[in-house]
This record gives structure tokens, sequence and C-alpha cells, in this order.
């Protein structure tokens, strides 16, 4: 067995548990494995080990890796920074979209959605935290933002995203996510559609899966510690 095996496995053992928790089923969650930075080498192994689903934070990586690996029976997710130029690599490719905050973006990926004959699913980045140094759009702006996005006709928002901030107190993390979690209860009232959360990384993934995650994000626990010397 490839060395992300085992790693993975107990990733979805400590899932399970949380779910076990808070009464969820494991079937509702997916498990989004974050290989950027890392060679396709690393990404074929991971592939023998199971994983199909894979997230990438750079637009030409992605681009690269999906190009390199297009035999490969994967699922990839763009989960970094959107650069409105970039989307160009991005869209073709990805089947979930994590990180749409604007406007702008909506616009060019209807453009681009349309051009290669898809409807494109996205998240919504949400800023709960409201951290100034985070992007993501400000909760109360959502609900405009889900009404402009109707007029986008190769566009399908499927549900929120938001990264916790950057600290070991556990209450302030799980606040965050249940934040998110309340945000998304009170939309899917007027939007079904809107119903998965995008949130939990390597060092709160199981708090996140108490607090409702649908879609985990998960890097370091998976593959180590990334490097970017490369
Ligand atoms: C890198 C990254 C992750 C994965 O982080 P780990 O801590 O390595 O699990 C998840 N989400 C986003 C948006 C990232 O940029």
């Amino acid at each position: 067995m490839t060395r992300f095996y085992e790693n993975y496995q107990r990733v979805l053992e400590n899932v399970e548990k949380a779910c076990n928790r808070v009464n969820r089923d494991i079937s509702e969650i997916t498990v989004v494995a974050v290989s950027k930075t890392f060679p396709v080498e690393v990404i074929k192994e991971a592939y023998e080990a199971g994983i199909r689903i894979f997230g990438e934070n750079y637009a030409q990586e992605l681009r690269d890796k999906s190009k390199f690996l297009k035999d490969y029976d994967i699922s990839w997710h763009f989960i970094g920074r959107i650069q409105l130029n970039k989307l160009k690599y991005i869209v073709p490719v990805s089947d979930l979209i994590h990180s749409v905050s604007r406007l702008e973006e909506l616009e060019k990926i209807d453009l681009l959605a349309e051009k290669f004959n898809k409807i494109q699913e996205i998240l919504i980045q949400v800023n709960i935290s409201g951290e100034e140094t985070k992007s993501g759009l400000k909760p109360e702006l959502i609900r405009d933002f889900i009404y402009k996005s109707k007029d986008f006709k190769n566009i399908r928002i499927v549900g929120l995203m938001t990264m916790a901030p950057f600290t070991d107190d556990e209450k302030i993390i799980r606040k965050v996510f249940s934040d998110l979690r309340k945000l998304r209860d009170d939309l899917i009232k007027d939007f079904p559609e809107i119903r998965h959360l995008s949130m939990g990384m390597s060092n709160d993934y199981q708090i996140a899966v108490e607090e409702g995650a649908t879609i985990l994000r998960i890097g370091t626990a998976i593959f180590g510690e990334r490097k970017y010397d490369n």
C-alpha cells in the first residue's frame, strides 16, 4: 500500500467518529485531498490509495496537473484565491470552485462555462470571522449575491465555504463553523440548492464535521507538510 493509504484511512476514521458523536452519516461528507505544491507522482500514489477528489489552489498548477492526469478518473476542485485572468485554466477542469466571492468572477465563470458547454458548480466563500486578511463575502451580502447570480445561466451555486481563523482556540473555530451553518440553514429556505458547507482543514476537520460540514479540504493530514520552495 502507498504511504498515503494509512493517513487517508485515519482521516476517514476520525470523520466517522465525529459523525457518530453528532448522529451524522459519513456518506454525507466528501473529503477533498488538497494536493497543492505536491507533484503528480504524489497524486498518483494518493490515487492508488483510493482518493479520487483533489483540491488545488493555483490555476496553472491545476491546469498542468489535470492535463498530465487526464486519463485518471479524478474530480478536481479549485479552492484558492481567484484571479480573473486565470479563470480560463480553472473552469474547463474544475467540478467545483470553492472560492467565489465577487460579481466579476461570476461574469467570467459564466462566459467560460458557456464556452466549455458546462454548468459550473460553485460555492460562495464567506468571511465569517470578519478578519481583514480573510477573503470572502460578508455574510450580510450573500443573499443579494445569490439573487444576482440568477442572471448567469451557466452557474449553479451549491453552497458556502469558509476558512476558520488561525488559532488553537477551539471555541472560536467552532463558532465560525456553526455561524456558517446557521447562514446556510437560513438561506436554504429560499434557495434549496445552497446545501453544501465546505469547511474544515487538517487541524479542525473533526470540529467542522460536528458543526455540519459536507465538504472537508484536507492537505497536511493526508500528504504531510508542504514545502513551498519548489
Ligand atoms: C491549503 C488549504 C487547505 C488544506 O490545508 P491543510 O491544513 O493542509 O489541511 C484547505 N483549504 C484551503 C483553502 C487551502 O488553501
